[in-house]
């Protein structure tokens, strides 16, 4: 590829963003060891860079933490707040191009190739950027430029804080000739995956991509194709328009207990709680589904994931409910150990016409459900909500739900 055709994208990663962001909101926590926490949690989520001066990592414990820095200071996590703030900082991107794609909370990729002579060279653009973010937010990041996303993901991981890495294409046979496996978890690589991969003799990027295909898709299945690009620093995927937006293929949520739990009855209430939430998005969208998937982290966080389809649509709380139960009893209860997280999905989606209900039964429960949403959505979620919710509600709080994401790398 000539350097004519060769694109220019970043990939802008905030550091450390939960705890500077509560540092940027409140001045007292400035240049102090912060760790941000989930409510009722006790894990680390992010430990401002003073903490990790003291060797808090995320994921530790509090206590953990406070061992080794009696003086941390300790902050709630508040998801609303960051999600504000992300907001804000695409606005600083936007001046350049739309060309700009939310990877998470804190990542952004950015395709500058058609823009970056107005500004001087996507080099400049990526010092604009962060002189803009620390100007205007008091925040800092680190960035990578490579001639796709992948390239870019990873350079972005080479400097923190406060990084710029540019890797042209003619340099990525030497980056990833000396980049491990272990640093390319973020890009669709994860911890297992990479321990997998050591186990069969790949330990760098190189022999990712030197490796067999027809071994790497023994392995890991349709991924080894995927893997063995990643090794060799290839990547069509364009960087997408901040605009656009993507079709919605499944509709989930996801809850983590604020305690590891096996107590069928406590998992059974926030089981109906997540499908509750699940139907009622999918009806705002005027959305219904006929895959179920239901997801599992235990405490030890591998997981289980089961997925089954059905020759009907559905979209009701009630439906998604009795069939997330029906699968859980026939494969996974009683439970072999505690559960730490759980998630419901309904994908292979149709848009509802009125001929969806033809029966009398289900016209009648549509409409108790359309004035059970109107109700929730004048009054804030679960004002009207089945009696058996009140079980997770007494366990943990109930309100803060986080969207199921996962991050997959699309190829
Ligand atoms: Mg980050």
């Amino acid at each position: 590829m000539d350097n004519k055709t060769e694109k220019k994208i970043l990939l802008i990663d905030m550091n450390s963003y939960f705890a500077s962001v509560e540092q940027m909101c409140n001045p007292a926590l400035k240049g102090k060891p912060v760790i941000v926490c989930g409510r009722g949690r006790t894990v680390v989520v992010t430990a401002s860079y003073e903490a990790r001066e003291y060797g808090i990592k995320t994921g530790m414990t509090v206590p953990e933490a406070r061992k080794l820095c009696p003086n941390v200071n300790i902050v709630y996590g508040n998801l609303d707040k960051y999600i504000d703030t992300s907001l804000k900082i695409h606005k600083i991107f936007l001046d350049f191009t739309d060309k700009v794609e939310v990877f998470s909370i804190d990542e952004c990729f950015m395709d500058v190739t058609d823009v970056e002579n107005y500004y001087g060279g996507a080099e400049n653009i990526a010092l604009i950027i962060k002189r803009r973010l620390k100007h205007e937010f008091g925040l800092t990041c680190s960035i990578g430029i490579g001639p796709n996303k992948v390239i870019a993901k990873l350079a972005a991981k080479m400097k923190k804080p406060d990084g710029l890495t540019v890797i042209t294409q003619e340099k990525v046979k030497d980056f990833l000739e000396e980049l491990s496996i272990e640093k390319m978890q973020g890009i669709g690589i994860g911890k297992h995956i990479a321990e997998k991969l050591k186990n069969i003799g790949i330990n760098t990027a190189v022999d990712l991509g030197n490796a067999d295909l027809m071994m790497l898709t023994g392995f890991f299945g349709k991924l080894g194709w995927v893997y063995k690009n990643i090794g060799q620093g290839i990547d069509h995927t364009p960087v997408r328009n901040y605009y656009d937006k993507s079709p919605i293929k499944s509709v989930g949520h996801s809850h983590t207990f604020p305690q590891d739990t096996d107590n069928i009855e406590v998992i059974k209430s926030y089981v109906l709680m997540l499908s509750e939430k699940v139907g009622e998005r999918l009806r705002n969208y005027k959305m219904a589904g006929k895959t179920l998937c239901i997801f599992i982290r235990f405490y030890d966080f591998s997981y289980i994931m089961k997925r089954k389809t059905y020759s009907c649509y559905f979209n009701s709380g009630t439906e998604i409910f009795k069939k997330s139960i029906e699968i859980l009893d026939k494969n996974i209860f009683p439970l072999s150990k505690k559960v730490r997280l759980f998630g419901v999905s309904i994908s292979s989606l149709t848009r509802i016409t009125t001929q969806e209900y033809l029966f009398e039964d289900q016209r009648k429960n549509k409409k108790l459900i359309e004035t059970i949403d109107e109700i929730n959505k004048r009054y804030g979620e679960f004002t009207i909500k089945p009696l058996s919710m009140k079980i997770a509600e007494n366990f943990g709080i109930i309100k803060k739900c986080g969207v199921l994401t996962t991050r997959t790398w699309k190829k």
